[in-house]
Parts: C-alpha cells; sequence; structure tokens
C-alpha cells in the first residue's frame, strides 16, 4: 500500500463537548483524511468529565486511592474514542479507537501525573497500514507494571505529541477552543495578542509557568523529536493559529534589536509557596515528584519551592506531610506571575526593571526565579491580575 504522510490531531475536551460537536469533528476528521493523510486522532474527554468524575471520587473519599483515581479518570477519554470512532464510521470512512496501553505507551508508576517513557506503537501502525483512522484515548498510559495511569492535567497534549514523535508524523495539530498561543491570557490581558509562532523553548516555559493552551511535557517531546506543533482552534478555520518550532532567529533577532526580549507574560493563580530552612532537605524529599514552577535548594540549609497543585488529590495530606519537616518550614498559598522570552534572564536588567514596574503597580513581590528564559515573581493570590497587566503593558505590549 501506498504509504502517506502521517498527520497526528489532537481534540480538547470543549471541541467533543458533545454529540453534534462530535459529529463536527467526525467531518474534520474525514475531511483530513480524503485529502490524503494517514490520520492518529487523540481525543481529551468530553467536556467537564474529568472534574466529574474527580468530584464523584472526592464525595466518596476525602483521600481516594490514586490508583483507583487513574482508573476512573481514564475512562473520560475511552468515552469520547469511542464515540468519535462511530461517528467517523456514521461518515464513511473505517476507524479504530484504541486506549493509551493499547497503542503502547509505557509511563513510570507515579498515578496521576505519569510521565511517559517509552512509546511503542506497533498496533497503531498496524492499524494504519489497513487504512484506518485510528483514534486515541489521550491522558492515559500503562506503567511497566501494567497498572493504568494518568499523565496530569492537560496530557492529552502529551499523548499526542509523544505519537507523533513514534510514528515521526509530519506535524502535530492541537485543536482548541481558543484559535492558539496568547501574548497572556485575554480575559486578564485585554491588549494580550495572538503570537504567529514562537520556539519549543518559549513554548515548555509558557506552559510550565501557567499557560494552559498546550501541556509543558507535550511541548518538550516535540522539541526533542523536532516535531512541529500547531495549536488551532476547532471550529474558526480561517484563523492560522500559533506554529511552535525550534527557532526563528529573525523574530528573536528583531526583539533583542528592539530591546524587548520578552514575548509572553503568564500566570498561575494559585500554588503553594514553600520556604525552609534547617527543613529544607525533608521539604525536598517530600516535593521530589510534584510540578515545580520555582526551585531553589542549597542542601542542608534553605529551600524555595513553588508547586503547582492541580495533580494533587490529596494536598491536606501532602501539606501536614511537608510540615513534619519542622517549625522553620513555611507552607502558604501564593500567585506566580512570569515573563518568558528567550535568554530574558541573561541579563540581571530585565529582572531589575520588572521589580520596578511591580513597585510602581502597588505588587508586593514575595520572590523571584531567574532562569535563561523566563522571570517568575511569586505575588499574593490577589495581585496575580494587576502583577501581569503591568508587566505585560513594560514589556510586550
Ligand atoms: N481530560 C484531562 C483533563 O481534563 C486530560 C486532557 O484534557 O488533556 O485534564
Ligand atoms: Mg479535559
Amino acid at each position: 500500500m501506498l504509504c502517506l504522510k502521517i498527520l497526528v490531531q489532537k481534540f480538547g475536551g470543549s471541541s467533543v463537548s458533545d454529540l453534534e460537536r462530535i459529529r463536527k469533528v467526525a467531518q474534520k476528521v474525514v475531511a483530513t483524511r480524503r485529502a490524503g493523510y494517514d490520520l492518529v486522532v487523540v481525543v481529551s474527554a468530553m467536556g467537564d468529565t474529568t472534574d466529574d468524575l474527580l468530584e464523584m471520587a472526592k464525595a466518596l473519599s476525602p483521600n481516594p486511592s490514586r490508583r483507583e483515581l487513574d482508573m476512573l479518570l481514564s475512562v473520560g477519554e475511552r468515552i469520547s474514542m469511542a464515540l468519535l470512532s462511530m461517528a467517523v464510521h456514521a461518515e464513511g470512512l473505517e476507524a479504530v479507537s484504541l486506549t493509551g496501553s493499547q497503542c503502547g505507551i509505557i509511563t513510570t508508576n507515579s498515578h496521576s501525573n505519569a510521565r511517559i517513557m517509552d512509546v511503542r506503537p506497533f498496533r497503531v501502525q498496524d492499524e494504519l497500514e489497513q487504512g484506518r483512522i485510528v483514534i486515541i484515548a489521550g491522558y492515559q498510559g500503562s506503567s511497566y507494571r501494567r497498572e493504568v495511569t494518568t499523565l496530569g492535567r492537560g496530557g492529552s497534549d502529551t499523548t499526542a505529541v509523544a505519537l507523533a514523535a513514534a510514528l515521526g508524523a509530519e506535524a502535530c495539530e492541537i485543536y482548541s477552543d481558543v484559535d492558539g498561543i496568547y501574548s497572556a491570557d485575554p480575559r486578564v490581558v485585554l491588549s494580550a495578542r495572538q503570537l504567529v509562532d514562537l520556539s519549543y523553548d518559549e513554548m515548555q516555559e509558557m506552559a510550565r509557568s501557567g499557560a494552559k493552551v498546550l501541556n509543558e511535557q507535550a511541548v518538550e517531546f516535540a522539541r526533542i523529536a523536532k516535531i512541529a506543533l500547531y495549536a488551532k482552534s476547532t471550529h474558526q478555520s480561517d484563523s492560522a493559529g500559533t506554529l511552535i518550532r525550534l527557532d526563528q532567529p529573525e523574530e528573536y533577532l528583531r526583539r533583542l534589536e528592539l530591546g524587548r526580549p520578552a514575548v509572553a507574560v503568564s500566570q498561575v493563580n494559585r500554588g503553594l509557596w514553600v520556604q525552609a530552612a534547617q527543613g529544607a532537605d525533608h521539604v525536598m524529599a517530600i516535593a521530589a515528584t510534584s510540578d515545580c514552577q520555582i526551585c531553589r535548594w542549597v542542601p542542608g540549609r534553605a529551600c524555595e519551592l513553588f508547586l503547582g497543585t492541580e495533580n494533587n488529590h490529596d494536598l491536606a495530606g501532602f501539606v501536614a506531610q511537608i510540615e513534619e519537616g519542622g517549625a522553620d518550614v513555611s507552607v502558604r498559598w501564593a500567585g506566580l506571575v512570569s515573563v518568558v522570552g528567550q535568554g530574558i534572564g541573561g541579563q540581571p536588567r530585565w529582572a531589575s526593571q520588572g521589580h520596578d514596574v511591580l513597585a510602581g503597580a502597588g505588587v508586593a513581590a514575595q520572590g523571584l526565579s531567574i532562569s535563561l528564559s523566563r522571570l517568575s515573581w511569586v505575588v499574593d493570590e490577589s495581585d496575580v491580575a494587576a502583577a501581569a497587566q503591568a508587566l505585560h503593558a513594560a514589556f510586550v505590549d
């Protein structure tokens, strides 16, 4: 059989939130297939299914078993994959749905926040050779102990890119209800603009520091495998979306020439801000597998961590364990606002400019972390919006 180029398309929860939308996605998928691609489609759970399932679990137990939670949450994506496969059949083409485990996604054993370690997509390749559209449940895999695992919130992106890499796909398209990546959250920063393209590095820093459009590990996979990654709108076919690719020296050089290295501002509205001196090593051990936006550690002497909590399904237990580190361990809720741009952390002047901007906006910075492409300030939760607006105005507008 003639070998076609492989394309991976991923549809987010809002794109498959009801039967009418699933039918529309099926029509889109069928049109792409007819345009001459071997097609792998990854789906998220319908609408708010994942949140609803989580709520049910929490109503039964404040601290549900993480293994059972993964069994439960992985079902959301299975519903979408089976329905979409049926809808494609109804449009007259052959499709087959597969779970993460069936398509060879092997993960770590860390339930509810597992990392993909290997993808062995033999079954997917077989089905493509048979001429079928392969529809895959995102956000899940199976551990080397053959347990069902999930990949953390937003993990269907990771499934899509990991498969694209393993299959040597031409590109991976991530469809959602927003038309690409913006320079800030447009609900908070009114002047936020859609970005035409940006580097993997910048996208990864944005995802890591709160931009919800793409999952961080997904960007990591795309970067390693050099897969072109598109963020597009499902229903707005006239918008080109955003392209994430290696580097665009031109764009970057232009920004440098203007003396404006920043591309975007991102925010985490709520996370745990943990500081310790004596208890530092204890805190680091407990937080070992947490999502971490800031991490500073001088072994035996001090640590400061800003931790995301959306994949932590037993927060009270987690905080209690951290506090066992002793009297000097402090844990509190805070927000995080970041300025992202290639090289922005390379010269301290951008950090001091940001500091002045925040002070001018009446925002007290509780902490600052500098990496090569990101400056992140810890602020009070109530200051997040004002901080994002002020930093965007100074660095990006
Ligand atoms: N359904 C999961 C979530 O809501 C995974 C995903 O949508 O990518 O986080
Ligand atoms: Mg979802």
